[in-house]
């Protein structure tokens, strides 16, 4: 299955002349959780939103998309409806159905238009920018869709419901089996939101304030002081990676929206498959330290919805060698081992055999475990080259969701966030036709 980036600009900030307003909004406002298009105005990170009185967003769209992607209009209404499904926001789109001559820029109009193979040398597929003015509130937001995301057989439902993220003001996210995330395979898998999607969202469109949820603060930390743009992750006691952050240049993270629940939080380098690169904005002026993935320190946290829980210390210290990278799943016994750097589909009540690969791979050495006590691992180890695998069974009734592989090699630990995602019991997915 080939692979395609896709891109998103968050395009010029307007009206420089509401510099003063910009700080007093931005620090009454300073919530910045996960994967949000941010930039950084004199010592301020200032995450993108639209207005509440915005909703519904209205878009047209233009005669070519629906030529060349006769189904678009469904796709993009079912975007919308699972978007806007996220309880406790009060988002909202309407189509303004289909025109003839829109283009992406500004003028105003929220615009789904063609990439006329503008990207293609770059292998990006879709685009979606932005404009917002200097208090970080969108006015205006176009997506355009390049030929080849058709002709590539990529599947479309699953780069719009993405590029409707990156309308909402989501950056891309690390976490592979989020929507977020800035690959798109081929075929008409099932698109589903993943529980990063979802509380990114919902904490920048609580229609309460406070959203609901609890919050987590803290730092991560390495020899030389703060780490900038480390990804941290608050696991739940299924495994389920439930919500990713990114430090900021002292190294400070914020984690607001987070279930009630017991979390580990841990933090982890963006070093690949998911680089700073990938992100928009601010991040991109992040130098990556890499480090060893920690678990902050003190145990597991019971979260309660409504409290914040503070100081929570990640030691980023360290050396490591040790990067996951790839994931694949496959029959037991077959072997047509296959790994890349996309999430594994799996369903309950199945056996699978699962591959890890990436650098620094040992033979004999490196092995791994999904922290999920839904996952029985049945077989020994196997190396092979640069990765290595093991059978595991799946309980019928470890619930839908994101899941995280943890991989170890002697004294160093690697996460690949959201490498598994789990969908129901096959057994139980027969739908009577009425
Ligand atoms: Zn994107």
């Amino acid at each position: 299955m080939a692979l395609t980036l896709h891109f998103s600009r968050s395009a010029m900030s307007l009206h420089r002349n509401l510099l003063l307003l910009v700080l007093a909004g931005a620090l009454a406002a300073p919530a910045f959780g996960a994967a949000r298009l941010t930039y950084y105005n004199n010592g301020v990170l200032i995450p993108v939103a639209w207005p509440d009185s915005s909703f519904p967003i209205r878009y047209a769209i233009d005669r070519r998309v629906v030529q060349a992607v006769p189904q678009v209009a469904a796709m993009l209404d079912r975007a919308a409806k699972d978007w806007s499904a996220i309880p406790d926001t009060n988002l909202g789109f309407q189509s303004l159905g289909t025109v003839d001559g829109a283009s992406a820029g500004k003028d105003g109009h929220n615009t789904v238009s063609m990439a006329d193979d503008l990207f293609a040398d770059q292998k990006f597929i879709a685009l979606t920018t932005n404009w917002y003015d200097d208090e970080g509130r969108i006015i205006e937001s176009d997506m355009q869709i390049d030929p080849s995301a058709v002709s590539g057989g990529y599947n479309v439902q699953q780069l719009v419901e993405h590029e409707m993220g990156h309308i909402l003001g989501l950056d891309h996210s690390a976490v592979l089996s989020s929507i977020m995330y800035p690959y798109v395979g081929t075929g008409a898998n099932a698109v589903t939101l993943d529980s990063d999607d979802r509380i990114a969202i919902s904490s920048a469109y609580a229609k309460a304030r406070p959203a609901a949820g609890g919050t987590l603060e803290g730092r991560v930390y390495g020899d030389s002081g703060g780490i900038f743009a480390a990804q941290v992750v608050a696991v739940n006691d299924q495994g389920q990676a439930v919500a990713t952050a990114l430090s900021d240049k002292a190294g400070n993270f914020t984690l607001p929206g987070i279930p009630d629940g017991t979390y580990r939080i841990y933090a982890e380098p963006l070093d690949g498959p998911f680089n700073v690169q990938n992100l928009a904005g601010f991040w991109q002026s992040a130098k990556v330290t890499s480090f060893p993935t920690h678990y902050a320190d003190g145990g597991p946290l019971r979260v309660e919805s409504g409290h914040i829980y503070g100081n929570i210390s990640v030691n980023g210290s360290g050396v490591v060698t040790l990067n996951p990278k790839w994931i694949g799943a496959w029959a037991p016994g077959s072997d047509s081992a296959s790994l890349q750097a996309m999430p594994a589909i799996l369903h309950a009540g199945s056996t699978t055999t699962l591959g890890v690969g990436g650098d620094g791979f040992i033979s004999g050495m490196t092995t791994f475990d999904v922290p999920s006590s839904g996952f029985h691992r049945i077989s020994d180890f196997k190396w092979a080259g640069n990765y290595v695998s093991a059978t595991f069974q799946i309980d019928a009734s470890t619930p839908a969701g994101s899941l995280v592989v943890m991989v170890k090699s002697g004294n160093d630990t690697a996460a690949l966030t959201g490498a598994l995602r789990i969908e129901p019991s096959l057994r139980t997915r027969g739908v009577k036709k009425g």
